[in-house]
């Protein structure tokens, strides 16, 4: 693959290089919440039930739509949803005319750099499965923001 995310818009994309532009952070895993005085969101620590955190990947990939209703499928035609995704998402940088950041496996080489560098959720989350539901809005994090 050339370096197609310096020379394509996110809709220009072909499905193989979409794909690909996900650094598998995981950080849109995180249960967030929008604050509507100011206009802002925030992340918290506690994760979706179905993110394999060894690996940070979705252990439900295929039917993550079916099993969690608010869990988006990122595609061209709904980068709406690009204001609440973190500051660092490759979806969001591309988008914003960013260059991808050192850690990104398409620029590193390796997928291991995105937990090397600190950016996943790796060993910084919990499953919402041992978490209140209403308990959750109380772990915010700083390290992660739109
Ligand atoms: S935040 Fe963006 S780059 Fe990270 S896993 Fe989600 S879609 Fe992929
Ligand atoms: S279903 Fe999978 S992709 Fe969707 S939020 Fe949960 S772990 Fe992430």
């Amino acid at each position: 693959m050339s370096e197609f995310w310096s020379k394509k818009k996110l809709h220009e994309m072909n499905e193989e290089e979409w794909e690909s532009l996900c650094d598998g952070c995981a950080r849109c895993c995180l249960h967030k919440f929008e604050e509507v005085q100011e206009k802002n969101f925030f992340y918290t620590s506690v994760v979706c039930r179905y993110l394999d955190q060894s690996s940070c990947s979705c252990s439900e990939y295929s039917r993550r739509e079916k099993l969690v209703p608010n869990c988006v499928k990122m595609t061209s035609a709904n980068l709406e949803t690009l204001k609440w995704m973190p500051s660092t998402c490759a979806y969001r940088k591309i988008s914003e005319g960013k260059p991808l950041d050192w850690w990104h496996h398409l620029i590193s080489g390796s997928k291991e750099t995105v937990h090397e560098a600190g950016i996943s959720v790796k060993e910084k989350c919990v499953s919402e499965l041992h978490v209140h539901p209403d308990d959750i809005e109380d772990q915010k994090v700083h390290w992660v923001h739109p």
